[in-house]
């Protein structure tokens, strides 16, 4: 198995400022195809380090890959770096300078061509990948059979260089065997009963096929993960294997394609031409965001609203004030009734309301932070639930609450 080892640069790494989402990305898409990570490490922008830590990772993996410190700014020192470890200089690339000037043109930018011309700068021995959402390029290196590759910093730069360009050029440079992932998303179902109900399936699976449970809400994904020469014959491999898999546990398997909850949701409210609305508290809008992240969804998302104040609940869904008096807001009454409001509101065929206490303060009631109800509507019929997350912190706790929720709508849905 091909191996290689990503170096993250950055002050702000360390520091904690910046969270490193580019090592989890890169690891995931390496993965994909084959490609195992040994060591992620993350080091200072100093040149020692990167040097450093280039010669250890060049003994250890046939790829590297490091992220950062490409920017025209003096604290970025990677290419210098990059010189010394390689034993190069830094050459002006025409073909990177001709794209500089084109990128920075369509941004309305031109004036900063001179500014950035260090940015056209790359090692000699370098092949280079045009960076098309930055100006900083990736130099593309090959020493004893390693391959390197110097990605910038910015995440939405690094996932198009690696998707587009340094996937492709690796699939053929290391002729690496092609990997197909399903996932079967399965709910209400523990883990472990999961995993001796469908044990029998698991033990017979080819050896090329592997499974993972992948648990997250109270749902499982069981990701199947098989390599081969030929992508057709393993896609064909794959979904013979679901197949034998569906009888066995149909009735908690809501999806066998997608992955993310939102796009389960997606197609099977297209499928049905049904149409959503929401109706927030304490998700505070996550619940919109998630489903409007998902593209056409302004073909089922009529809309949402996030009524945050008791008196907006009352004003704009239609809740009735003694309701929150007697049963205080954070309340399976109050969610109901906000559910049936913004049915009526945005005329839709499923409604869902969540009310709750995200902390990290008491609700003005009283409530325990981590107390939600939440109400999903469809057509006439409604399911209220409740949840008690007193471990989360306000933002988990908002996303977990509405991962949860569009969990439920497609389980009642699938039910129906
Ligand atoms: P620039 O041209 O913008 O200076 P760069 O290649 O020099 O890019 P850095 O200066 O190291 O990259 O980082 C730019 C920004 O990208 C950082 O401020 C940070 O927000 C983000 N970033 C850097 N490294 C990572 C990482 N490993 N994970 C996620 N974000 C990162
Ligand atoms: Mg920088």
């Amino acid at each position: 198995m091909k191996t290689a080892v990503l170096i993250t640069i950055g002050d702000e790494i360390l520091s904690g400022n910046t969270v490193d989402t580019n090592s989890n990305f890169i690891a995931t898409q390496f993965k994909e195809i084959g490609i195992k990570v040994l060591r992620i490490f993350t080091i200072p922008d100093e040149e020692k380090a990167i040097v450093a830590t280039l010669t250890k990772a060049f003994e250890m993996a046939d790829v590297v890959v490091t992220t950062g410190g490409l920017g025209p700014t003096k604290d970025d020192i990677t290419k210098k770096a990059y010189a010394k470890f390689f034993g190069d200089e830094l050459v002006l690339s025409e073909k990177v300078y001709d794209h500089l000037r084109t990128y920075l043109e369509k941004q309305k930018r031109l004036w900063l061509l001179e500014h950035n011309r260090d940015q056209a700068l790359v090692l000699s021995k370098s092949e280079v990948f045009l960076n098309y959402f930055g100006t900083a390029p990736c130099m593309v290196l090959e020493k004893n059979s390693t391959f390197c590759f110097s990605l910038p910093g910015v995440p939405y730069e690094v996932k198009p260089l690696v998707k587009d360009q340094i996937i492709p050029f690796l699939q053929e440079k290391l002729s690496l065997s092609h990997i197909v992932t399903r996932i079967v998303s399965v709910v209400d179902v523990p883990e472990s009963v999961l995993s001796e109900t469908i044990e029998d399936w698991e033990l017979a699976l080819p050896k090329h096929i592997r499974l993972s449970y992948l648990p997250i809400g109270n749902r499982v994904k069981l990701r199947l993960t098989a390599s081969g020469s030929s992508r057709e014959i393993l896609e064909q491999e794959l979904e013979t294997e679901i197949q034998k898999l569906i009888p066995i546990i149909s009735e908690n398997i809501i999806a066998t394609h997608e992955d993310r909850i939102e796009k389960i949701l997606a197609e099977l409210l297209m499928e049905r031409k049904l149409t959503l609305s929401v109706a927030e508290s304490c998700t505070g809008g996550e619940l919109a965001h998630l489903i409007t992240s998902v593209a056409g969804s302004s073909h089922y998302f009529l809309g949402g609203i996030v009524t945050y104040a008791s008196e907006k609940k009352v004003e704009i869904l239609n809740v009735d004030s003694e309701t929150i008096e007697t049963f205080t807001v954070v309340s399976e009454q109050v969610a109901s009734e906000m559910a049936k409001g913004c049915q009526e509101l945005f005329k839709t065929d499923i409604s869902v309301a969540t009310t709750g206490v995200a902390g990290p303060e008491k609700g003005e009631d009283g409530k325990d932070v981590g107390t939600v109800f939440y109400t999903i509507r469809i057509g006439n019929e409604e399911t209220t639930s409740k949840l008690f997350l007193p471990h989360l912190e306000r933002i988990d706790f908002m996303n977990f609450v509405s991962q949860k929720v569009l969990q439920d709508i497609v389980s009642l849905m699938v039910k129906k």
